[in-house]
């Protein structure tokens, strides 16, 4: 095994640091061609995707177009979709649904009304049209078991699991000239020591950064590593005001924000107040298929406007055998906690379920940093915009790693900068003696950026957060220099640098747009439009405005004469 010890003398063509959607679709993309290290910070299927419920949107029926899905995500991103990366992805969108049918994953099909087998098609919120390809409801899982079994099977590709990256290694920072990601240094949470993986090309895959939030659908994974990494080692990040809560979490101590896919919702589920009576239709002329920013406000207007602990999803009134066997997960999981869905209504509230921000990439998925690129929920391409349409985030994992691997391939015998990489110095830290500074931050951090950050917003409860982060980065730089590095130490500290940058890019949006909504502000600025929020870690952070781009045309994949928004060749 090349890569153990603690440094890794045999460079990989590339090191991808993430299992999801993204890491694993990648890595099999490039392995015809290219050795790959791929990383997992846990098991090696424990990440958001593999808990997808609802699907993958594509457009599969005849009925559908790419105009009309595109329209929908357009209107869904509250102006601020880059187009041009909603075309393509939504281009791409029916050629990575047969891809994964390919490798064998198995969606859930049916018989079309000329008699021939098909996929069958689901719906969501803000999807005009049927167009969502799923398994069961567990499309997740069907999906992320699949690409792992296919890489674990493949010789190019090595996995490593419970290894969590801590930081990108780059030129700048080993001599500083240009900016070259070069490899990353990296925890072995088994026997506890740090060591150094070189790559050619490095990529992101780790997912989101909702475990910053108290109440999350997402698992432990999400603590915004990459991003973190990314910034610290000169990427741009994009849009992080815009994180999105899933309207329909289970209600229940035990259930750990358990998530109850939209597509109950689809097929015709109804949103219920403590008394019985239906209320989306006051906020929304599409009622419970209004997009979920629309949903999860109207909820949170509704408890709060109550006093009431949770409101309720109710399917009952459709046949019992179909809501089985449509929502089997679902179902099951519900009994377990007593609730029959087939019977009664069940309780319902919002919880952090998305990050639609992140490290700024142009369609070929390049970051600001030579050799870097990010794929999945840890970039901004800006297909999402302010809002990310359902079951367009599992799409974009795919396309993008298609599109990654063709640009990583094309440069594959780019020279290597051949700088040597330092091990981890460890001569300055000891092991901690309280712990408990770590566990309580971690609540602390996740308990505030909930109340003063959530759903909905207001300058002073911004502020309040922006006071109480800049304490806790203080701490928590503090003890990560004193005392060696641990698995959770490791998510705190990026956790902290995430909150700071949504607090930022919060406060920065002084209007009402998609899923940032805040009460001073209420009203969308046009004046805004195709205006990102972009925060650059070589400008200082002292002050609130980050720069703001507009959004600009990119290149073309591959296309290597012209210079794209990022400013690649
Ligand atoms: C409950 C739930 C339901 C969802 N339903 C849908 C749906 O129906 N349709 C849809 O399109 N989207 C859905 N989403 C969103 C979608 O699942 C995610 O956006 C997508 O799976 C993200 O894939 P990813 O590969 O980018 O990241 P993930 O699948 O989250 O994988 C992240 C990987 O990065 C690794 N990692 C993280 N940090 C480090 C580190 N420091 N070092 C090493 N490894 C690291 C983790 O171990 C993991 O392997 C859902 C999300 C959730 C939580």
């Amino acid at each position: 095994m090349p890569a153990s010890g603690p440094y890794c003398e045999t460079p990989y063509d590339v090191l991808i640091i993430g299992s999801g959607a993204a890491g694993l679709s990648l890595a099999l993309r490039l392995a015809a061609h290219a050795r790959v290290l791929v990383l997992a910070k846990g098991p090696l299927t424990e990440g958001s995707t593999y808990y997808a419920q609802g699907g993958i949107s594509a457009v599969l029926d005849r009925g559908d177009s790419i105009e009309s899905h595109v329209a929908d995500t357009l209107d869904a991103g509250a102006g601020l979709c880059n187009e041009e990366v909603v075309r393509y992805t939504v281009e791409h969108g029916p050629e990575s649904i047969h891809w994964l049918l390919e490798l064998g994953v198995s969606f859930t099909h049916e018989t079309l009304p000329d008699g021939s087998p098909g996929l069958h098609l689901t719906r969501e919120g803000g999807h005009s049209h049927r167009r969502v390809a799923h398994a069961a409801d567990r499309t997740g899982w069907a999906v992320e078991t699949v690409l792992a079994q296919r890489a674990l099977a493949h010789p190019n590709i090595q996995v490593l699991e419970d290894y969590i990256a801590i930081d990108l290694i780059t030129t700048r920072k080993l001599t500083g000239e240009d900016n070259r990601c070069v490899g990353a240094y990296v925890l072995n949470r088994k026997s506890g020591q740090i060591e150094a993986f070189r790559a050619a090309h490095v990529s992101l895959a780790t997912g989101g950064a909702s475990k910053v939030y108290l109440y999350t659908s997402n698992p432990d994974s999400s603590s915004g590593d990459g991003i973190a990494m990314a910034w610290r080692a000169g990427c741009r990040i994009a849009n992080m005001e815009f994180m999105q809560f899933h309207p329909t979490c289970l209600y229940h101590p035990a259930a750990k924000s358990f998530l109850i896919t939209e597509a109950i919702r689809g097929e015709g589920g109804r949103l219920l107040l403590p008394d019985g009576s239906s209320f989306m239709h006051r906020f929304d002329p599409r009622g419970v298929l209004a997009p979920r920013d629309i949903v999860a406000r109207a909820i949170d207007h509704e408890m709060k406007r109550l006093g009431a602990d949770c409101v309720y999803l109710d399917i009952s009134h459709r046949p019992a055998a179909f809501v089985r066997s449509h929502f089997p997960t679902v179902y099951e999981r519900c009994l377990q906690f007593g609730f029959d869905l087939t019977r009664e209504p069940i309780p319902v509230v919002p919880a952090a379920h998305y990050t639609c921000g992140g490290v700024l990439t142009d369609r070929r998925a390049r970051t600001h940093v030579d050799a870097l690129y990010a794929v999945g929920e840890v970039a901004c391409t800006g297909l999402h915009g302010a809002n990310r349409m359902a079951s367009n985030s599992l799409l974009e994992c795919l396309v993008f790693a298609k599109a990654a691997a063709d640009d990583i391939l094309a440069r594959l015998d780019r020279p290597h900068p051949g700088v040597p990489i330092p091990p981890w110095d460890e001569s300055q830290v000891t092991d901690s003696d309280e712990e408990v500074v770590v566990s309580h931050n971690w609540d602390e951090l996740r308990r505030f950026m909930w109340d003063y950050v959530g759903i909905v917003r207001t300058t002073k409860r911004l502020q309040r957060a922006k006071r109480r982060i800049d304490l806790l980065l203080g701490e928590i730089d503090e003890y990560y220099s004193h005392f060696r590095v641990t698995g959770d130490l490791i998510e705190l500290r990026n956790l902290a640098l995430v909150a700071n940058l949504i607090i930022r890019s919060a406060l920065a949006r002084r209007e009402s747009r998609g899923l940032h909504h805040t009460l001073d502000h209420p009203e969308t600025d046009p004046a805004l439009d195709h205006v990102d929020t972009v925060l650059d870690p070589s400008q200082p952070m002292g002050g609130f405005d980050p720069l703001r781009i507009a959004a600009q045309p990119e290149a073309s994949p591959g296309g290597e004469a012209e210079t794209d928004a990022l400013g690649h060749p």
